[in-house]
This record gives C-alpha cells, sequence and structure tokens, in this order.
C-alpha cells in the first residue's frame, strides 16, 4: 500500500531552503577545522598560511595518510581534508577507502601533482568531494575549499532532515498501528487508501487486502445507506455514528463507535501536479463488548430473569401500547392478575430450587394458552399478569381464563411428587375498569384478592364495590395500627370450670378491641387482618405479657386462678424468637410452667412444619402446657398428635352447639373424647351454653367445660367477682429452664 503522508501543517516551511542553513560567510570561515595532508612539509606550509590568511583557522597538518587516520580515530572533528595522492606510508587513495569504510562525515579534496586523469575519477570515485591539481591558483584552490564546505553543509543538513523525517514517520505508524481503535484513511472515490494492522485482529483481513477496496466492503448491509449519507455530510464537518463492520467472511459482524473526519491529503507518491486531494480520516472503536453489557442490562430492565418473561416495566409499556391500539381499533383490552394459591406451601416443602422450576413450569403452561400477541409477564414471586390487547367483549377474556385456571390446575410433577397449585385471577377491562395504566392493574388487583377471599382457584371480574370495600379496609388497618399504638386493646378472661367441682380451673385470655367510636370490637373482626399486616407478634407478647401481669396481680390477691391460657397463631410460632420470650415473660412474673397453656389451632401445620413442631417441643419439654383449640375443625390428619407434644384439646363450639338432648349420639364429640382419653390428654368443651349439653358432656367423661354457661369472657374487674378467694399466693422464683 502507498506510504502517505499527512502535510505537517505545523512546519509548513520545514522544506527550507538549504542555503539559509549554511552559516554566513565569515563565521563559516572561522568555525571550520582543516587538515592538509602532504609529504612535502613546505607545501603543507604553504597551504596552511593561504587557507590561514584567507580567514580559516590555522589548518592542522599530516605529513602522511596514517598520521591523518590516528588523529579521526582519535575523534578530531574535521570539516575538510586536503588530500595529497602520493605519500610514502599510506597513499591518499587508501585513506579515501578507509574513510569510506569508516562512513566519516568529512569531506575530501584532493590536491596532487598526479596527473593521470584515472587517479583524479578514481578519487573521486573513491568518495573524494573535488580534486585539485598541483600547483594550484589559489583563488580557485581557496574557492573549491569553499563550494565543498558548502556543499557537505548542504548534504548533511538534508540527510539529517531525512533521518528526522523518517524517524518521525516511524513514530506515527507505530501510533496508528498499536493505537486499539481501527484507524484508516479513504480517498475520494471512498476506496480504503490507509488501514492500520489493528484491522486483522478486528475484522479478520490484512491491510494489504483491504487496500483500494471500497469502504462499503466492510459495512454491515443494513447499516450501508446510512454510511452513504454520513459520507456525503461529512464533507461539511466531522460526524459520529455507530456502524457495524463485517468480518472478512461477512459471517458475523463488530460493533463500532465510528468517527469521519474530513481531510486534505499530499501524496507524496503522486506527482506535484496532482496537489492535494480531499479524503476522509476514520477512527473506529470496538464497542462490542460495552454493547453486549449494555444490551443484557436493558434486557434485564424488561425482563424476569427466571422465566425470561417480560417485567412490571416492559408489561406497563405493552398495556399503554394496548390501549391507545384499542382505542384506534374500537376493541377491548383486558389486564389479569393472576395469583398462584398455594405456592407458598410448595416453595417451603420442596426448597427453593425447585419452587424456581415449579415457577418455570407454570409461566410455560400460562404462555401455552395465551396467543402470540397476548403478553404475560411475572411481576413478583408467584404473581403473574396477562395483557390480551384485542378483544371484542368480556367474555373473551372469561373464557381465556378460565382456560388459564383449568391449565393451572392440572398437576405438576417436583422430585417425583405430584403437586396441585392453582390460580386465583382478577381481571379489569379497558375503558370500562380504568382509563390509565394504574387503574386498570389496580382494579385488577382487586379483583383477584376478592377471587382469593371467596374460595381461590377462579377468576372474576373487577367490579365498582371493590374499590370501596377496599378503602374501607385500608382505613380498618390505619385504625388498627393506630389502635395498638394507642393501647386500645385490652384482655378479657373467661373461666374454664370443673363440671363436678363447679371450681375454675383456669382462664382462657381473649382480646379485645376497645374502639374510640365503635367501641368493643371482637377479635373475629380483627384478627385476620392483624395476621395479613404483620402485627400478630407484637399482639401475642403484648397478650402474654399482660395475662402474666393480671395472673401474678390475682395470685397476689389471694385469688384462685389455677391455669391461664393464651391464643398462639401460627404466624408466631413460625418466629424463632417465641419460645424464649415465653419463658422470659413466665420467669418475670414468676409464674410456674405448669399453671401456663398455649393454645393453638391445627393449621399451624399448614406453614414450615419443622420449624412450628421444633419450637412446640421446646415450649413442652419446658413442662408448659400444649392445648388444640377448635378441635376437629381443619385437620384431617390427627397423626401429628403422636408425636406433638399437646396436653389439652379443645372439643370446638360447632359441635358443642350441635348437642341438644342428653342421649344425643355426636359422633363427632364421642370421637373426641374418646381420642383424648385414648392419648391421656386432658379435654376441655368450649362454647358450652345449655345444662343439657354440660350434662352430656359429663356423661362422656368431659370434666372441663368453656362457655356461657359458666361465665362469659370477661373484663377483670367482672371477673374477679367469679372468683374464689384463697390465701395469697407468694412469689416463687422459678429456675430458668425449669419444667415449672
Ligand atoms: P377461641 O380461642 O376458640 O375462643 C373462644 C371463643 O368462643 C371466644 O370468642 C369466646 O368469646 C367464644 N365463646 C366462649 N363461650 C361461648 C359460648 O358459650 N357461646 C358462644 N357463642 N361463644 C362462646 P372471641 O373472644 O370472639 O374470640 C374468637 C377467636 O379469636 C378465638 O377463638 C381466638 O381464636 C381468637 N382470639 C381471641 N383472642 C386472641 C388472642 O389473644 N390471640 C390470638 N391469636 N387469637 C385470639
Ligand atoms: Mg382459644
Ligand atoms: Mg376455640
Amino acid at each position: 500500500m502507498n506510504s502517505l503522508s499527512i502535510v505537517p501543517r505545523s512546519e509548513p516551511n520545514s522544506s527550507v531552503n538549504a542555503d539559509q542553513r549554511v552559516a554566513p560567510h565569515a563565521d563559516l570561515l572561522k568555525t571550520r577545522r582543516l587538515v592538509v595532508v602532504d609529504d612535502d612539509e613546505a607545501f603543507r606550509i604553504s597551504l596552511c598560511d593561504l587557507l590561514h590568511s584567507r580567514g580559516y583557522p590555522m589548518p592542522e597538518s599530516c605529513s602522511g595518510g596514517r598520521d591523518l587516520i590516528s588523529l579521526l580515530m582519535e575523534g578530531a572533528p574535521f570539516d575538510l581534508v586536503l588530500l595529497d595522492l602520493t605519500m610514502p606510508d599510506l597513499g591518499g587513495l587508501d585513506v579515501l577507502r578507509m574513510l569510506r569504510q569508516a562512513k566519516l562525515e568529512v569531506a575530501v579534496v584532493v590536491v596532487s601533482g598526479d596527473r593521470m586523469m584515472e587517479s583524479a575519477i578514481g578519487a573521486l570515485r573513491l568518495g573524494a568531494n573535488d580534486y585539485v591539481r598541483k600547483p594550484y591558483a589559489p583563488e580557485m584552490l581557496l574557492h573549491t575549499v569553499e563550494t565543498v564546505l558548502r556543499r557537505h553543509d548542504l548534504e548533511k543538513s538534508h540527510r539529517q532532515m531525512t533521518a528526522q523525517l523518517e524517524c518521525s514517520e516511524r513514530m506515527h505508524r507505530f501510533l496508528v498501528n498499536t493505537s486499539p481503535d481501527l484507524i484508516f484513511t479513504l480517498d475520494e472515490a471512498h476506496n480504503f487508501s490507509f488501514v492500520s494492522d489493528r484491522v486483522g485482529q478486528l475484522i479478520g483481513c490484512t491491510a494489504d487486502e483491504l487496500a483500494g477496496l471500497s469502504f462499503f466492503s466492510i459495512i454491515f448491509e443494513e447499516d450501508v445507506e446510512r454510511t452513504r449519507y454520513l459520507l456525503d455530510r461529512v464533507g461539511k464537518g466531522e460526524c459520529s455514528t455507530e456502524l457495524r463492520l463485517v468480518s472478512r467472511e461477512h459471517s458475523s459482524y463488530r460493533h463500532f463507535d465510528v468517527k469521519l473526519i474530513p481531510v486534505e491529503f499530499s501524496d507524496l507518491h503522486l506527482s506535484r501536479a496532482a496537489g492535494p486531494h480531499r479524503g476522509v480520516y476514520v477512527v473506529a472503536r470496538d464497542i462490542s463488548d460495552k454493547k453486549l453489557a449494555d444490551d443484557h442490562l436493558a434486557y434485564l430492565a424488561y425482563h424476569d430473569v427466571l422465566t425470561g418473561l417480560p417485567n412490571r416495566a416492559l408489561f406497563r409499556d405493552r398495556v399503554g401500547l394496548a390501549m391507545v391500539q384499542a382505542k384506534r381499533s374500537g376493541m377491548k383490552a383486558a389486564t389479569m392478575f393472576v395469583d398462584l394459591d398455594r405456592f407458598k406451601l410448595a416453595n417451603d416443602t420442596f426448597g427453593h430450587q425447585k419452587g424456581d422450576e415449579l415457577l418455570k413450569e407454570v409461566a410455560r403452561r400460562l404462555q401455552d394458552s395465551l396467543r402470540e400477541t397476548d403478553t404475560l409477564a411475572r411481576i413478583g414471586g408467584d404473581e403473574f399478569t396477562v395483557l390480551l390487547p384485542c378483544i371484542r367483549s368480556t367474555e373473551d377474556a372469561a373464557h381465556v381464563a378460565g382456560k388459564l385456571v383449568a391449565d393451572m390446575a392440572r398437576p405438576y410433577l417436583v422430585s417425583d411428587n405430584e403437586v396441585f397449585l392453582t390460580a386465583s385471577i382478577g381481571i379489569s377491562i379497558w375503558p370500562e375498569d380504568g382509563d390509565d395504566i394504574e387503574t386498570l392493574m389496580r382494579h385488577a388487583d382487586l379483583a383477584m384478592y376478592h377471587v382469593k377471599s371467596t374460595g381461590k382457584n377462579n377468576f372474576g371480574f373487577f367490579s365498582s364495590t371493590m374499590g370501596q370495600a377496599s378503602s374501607r379496609r385500608l382505613s380498618f388497618e390505619n385504625e388498627l395500627r393506630h389502635g395498638f399504638e394507642d393501647e386500645q386493646f385490652e384482655l378479657y378472661y373467661q373461666p374454664q370450670v370443673d363440671a363436678e367441682s363447679q371450681q375454675v380451673v383456669g382462664l382462657e385470655a381473649l382480646v379485645r378491641w376497645r374502639h374510640p367510636a365503635k367501641g368493643v370490637v371482637s377479635p373475629g373482626h380483627f384478627i385476620p387482618v392483624v395476621e395479613e399486616i404483620g402485627l400478630m407478634p407484637a399482639l401475642t407478647y403484648w397478650v402474654l405479657e399482660t395475662a402474666c401481669r393480671d395472673l401474678r396481680d390475682w395470685w397476689e390477691r389471694g385469688f384462685d386462678v389455677p391455669r391461664m391460657s393464651i391464643n398462639v397463631s401460627p404466624a408466631v410460632l413460625d418466629n424463632g424468637d417465641f419460645s424464649r420470650r415465653l419463658e422470659g415473660t413466665l420467669k418475670k412474673y414468676a409464674i410456674p410452667h405448669e399453671n401456663f397453656e398455649i393454645e393453638i389451632t391445627e393449621n399451624i401445620f399448614v406453614g414450615d412444619r419443622q420449624k412450628v413442631s421444633d419450637c412446640l417441643l421446646r415450649i413442652s419439654q419446658k413442662g408448659i402446657r400444649i392445648a388444640i383449640d377448635d378441635f376437629g375443625t381443619q385437620y384431617s390428619s390427627l397423626s401429628y398428635l403422636r408425636y406433638l407434644p399437646v396436653s389439652t384439646l379443645k372439643i370446638d363450639q360447632s359441635f358443642v352447639r350441635e348437642i341438644d338432648r342428653v342421649d344425643d349420639s355426636s359422633p363427632i364429640v364421642r370421637a373426641i373424647i374418646a381420642i383424648a382419653a385414648g392419648l391421656n390428654l386432658n379435654v376441655v368443651a368450649e362454647g358450652v351454653e345449655t345444662e343439657v349439653q354440660a350434662e352430656f358432656l359429663r356423661r362422656l367423661g368431659c370434666r372441663e367445660m368453656q362457655g356461657y354457661l359458666y361465665g362469659r369472657p370477661l373484663p377483670v374487674d367482672a371477673l374477679e367477682r367469679l372468683l374464689t378467694r384463697v390465701s395469697p399466693r407468694p412469689v416463687v422464683e422459678i429456675e430458668a429452664g425449669s419444667a415449672g
């Protein structure tokens, strides 16, 4: 490829007229160091005098070639040697040969009596700068010396300049070729006129292969038009863009940030007449890796990593688009909230890895039931959203949702186990249920919650009453939180009575909310919400503390309360701290462990079974009693009674309520009492309201009763009227970890 030099703008006069570089005449003479070499002493003296008289410093003189060579070897910096040819020790021609061999930059004028033409030619061939014949005319000799010196200077400075240029070119080439960027120049026809070596690494061809080829030969097809436009425009000023440059086989491309700069080149290889020509200087930076990283980030910003589905952000975009499209085509659009009903259980049971696989399978099934134009997104753990962009009526959405519900309900296979998951789907329709993305999605979410609360495994459409219900619910939550902070809760106690002796054998603490406007609110209304908003642990610890404090107070004042029970919900047992706090509080109020009972319901086994079992085991090992509340209503398998340390079963009031004759059959009540007897457990009947019920239970062997017949849940003062007074019970320090 042609070597092409860019006109160095900073040195416009570097091709200086060489004569200007030669020192002015007088100074020139004074700085010259000359040497006369001749075996004829008289000749030497007269020649030295002549030169000196002309203004040169007195020349050195040597009587033979050897002397001269020794001086030069020692580094004497002569500008000019006046050299005789015929000398006894070392002749002039030999001296010339040695000078040439040593590449010494010294000018030589041969001053010789030799009249043979061959000698003169021989001397000039060997590098002598001029030849003066003895006897010489002084003026002619002086003129020759001056001319030779001047020419010698010129040649020297030319040589220096050339060396400098070469060095600078090498430097520039080095810089260009080692640059991480691909650098090249294009001529006026947009063919390559120079390409840096980096091209090999970046697009897999050599600079020579590209020489003379069109720039378009390495542009990715789709970028050709844009490149053409840029090259047309580049005359007006530099421009940058991103281009894809293809490899030699056109099998792949890489991304480059390309800067095009218009330039004028002066090609040294072109004739002067050609003059400067215009072209483009191009620097292309490989940004493929950065691009890949950017693409990946962009993907992450809009997709869910686990399933590869669009995420919430992309889903919102699509909903926005769908609304515009639907408006234009006069159609409707549906958004759906899909929430898996029992996913947490499966995830806890099989672990997160299997849980993830399950989610992927769910995503696949949902996707399979949708059309390509629909969008399925994953927006949270087990939450998916669906967009049906163009539907004619709500029936279309109902049809799709019904299919999704049915598909979800087919069993999944996880670690060789069949797992049943169901989905609850809420649907909102544009434009009826909202005219903006936020509202549509919120309403689909509300509809989904409605489905959840009315039995799950189904779909349902949003209706405007749900919105009201949800804002009522929100304000209820806020009131509940404030109520807790403002100490609006209090404990009522309901006695548990021995049916034979009519003695109070225990109290169950039941929480009440004294609402500033609504009065006393019973737990059935707020306990589920307390659970949902995560207040349950705090409420339980408050109940524990208050019940223990009251019990201790009654004991100090001589009231007979053999046992205190509190209700503990599964959400609290899951939390590893409970048993420690329980023990700590009992210790604080010096309550022996056997005088305290916690009531748990059977649905605790739905959550993290292992954690709950561990916690209960710790509690029972400390001698604290455990009662199963509402026994028989929730869990069908009784096997847990065999390994869980339970001390009491409480027959649920729904069974007791059905007893209306003393000789009633009541198979469930009979069965529960039989189980308790078989496992040697205490049994308490709840909700005993009539003598008939009490009598029936007593006959079956159930002694402990709790119900309105014996006493309603009462606040502290009212309850005290029911309790028997005995002698005060002093504080007895309990050992930590004792069985009470
Ligand atoms: P539970 O633990 O089964 O409590 C017994 C419920 O039955 C109480 O309702 C009580 O007032 C009621 N009851 C007692 N005897 C009779 C009767 O003869 N007839 C009728 N019809 N009802 C009777 P309450 O106080 O409304 O509590 C309802 C539920 O709220 C409790 O059921 C318990 O599960 C929960 N709860 C109450 N306080 C707490 C608490 O501090 N923590 C937790 N986690 N749950 C609590
Ligand atoms: Mg209870
Ligand atoms: Mg109960």
